[in-house]
């Protein structure tokens, strides 16, 4: 095949994207980019794979090319099964590209939002919400109108809200109101790592508060809520269960069965930055 987008689609998909080192997530929305703008026939063909692979369910669909009509009836089940999945699921869990925030400096991105490297979707979470229209957001930090505001309230004794996403990334809010963001997590050696998380890093909506796991000696990035449907989809609900029955009371086939995204016994899923290795954390009501 002299498909170049399919070779480096075959390069970067190995393994699932739940499981992929974060450079090869990165490589793939940048070759999704690539393909868009390239707009030719043998983009079209590898760009609705990659939109799939990554769990963009919707954009796959979307991007599902005509001439590429299915021939039989196993072809035919696959697009279906995609459809419902493009309606029920949409593109929310797919497997988010990391945005670093290298040494918690309050870089921004290209829309001039801060970035956190341990927590690449907090808009996604609901832990930084965004003004309605015409709704003015002070952040009490800075004294300035933000767009976007923290939508919880972090550790600390005075009660502060709506702060603005750069003065968390910047380590000013920490500072100024002696506060932290997260409750807890496990331990890792190095200090400056363990102030990004807990001083410049927005804790995640949860049941009892946020406890970050840690692999390879770093904390992990937090990808969301998961339960047994999405850790199964995402081909990892085995080996996550199994880690997290090592060192919990539950046992991994009783846990399957109550496990539900977003219910009462629910589970965070982390992503280690440096193996891909994904843990959980399980949460009940
Ligand atoms: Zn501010
Ligand atoms: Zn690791």
């Amino acid at each position: 095949m002299n498909n170049d987008y399919m070779r480096q689609y075959v390069q970067l998909s190995k393994k699932s994207a739940w499981q992929a080192p974060t450079d090869d997530i990165e490589a793939m929305y940048a070759l999704i980019e690539t393909m868009k703008a390239d707009g030719g026939a043998e983009a079209k063909s590898v760009l609705w794979l990659a939109c799939k692979w990554l769990g963009l369910h919707k954009s796959a669909y979307d991007f599902y090319p005509a001439i590429d009509a299915p021939k039989d009836r196993k072809q035919q089940r696959k697009l279906l099964e995609l459809k419902e999945k493009a309606a029920t699921d949409g593109d929310d869990f797919a497997v988010k590209p990391r945005r670093p925030l290298a040494g918690g400096g309050g870089q921004t991105d290209g829309s001039g939002s801060p970035t956190f490297r341990y927590f690449p979707d907090p808009l996604g979470n609901g832990a930084l919400a965004k003004a309605e229209e015409g709704e003015e957001i002070i952040c009490p930090c800075c004294g300035k109108a933000t767009e976007y505001y923290y939508a919880a309230i972090p550790y600390c004794r005075e009660n502060v809200e709506n702060l603005c996403p750069a003065c968390i990334a910047s380590g000013a809010a920490a500072k100024k109101f002696d506060c932290a963001f997260v409750q807890g997590g496990e331990s890792v050696s190095n200090a400056e790592r363990q102030k990004e998380l807990f001083e410049r890093t927005p804790g995640y909506i949860s049941w009892q508060g946020e406890y970050w796991l840690a692999h390879c000696d770093d904390y992990m990035e937090y990808l969301g809520e998961a339960g047994t449907k999405e850790l199964k989809e995402a081909g990892i609900f085995d080996e996550v269960i199994a880690e997290y029955a090592t060192h919990n009371e539950y046992d991994a086939e009783g846990l399957g069965e109550l496990l539900v995204a977003g219910g009462s016994v629910t589970g965070y899923l982390f992503r280690c930055l440096h193996c891909g290795t994904c843990r959980i954390w399980v949460d009940a009501d």
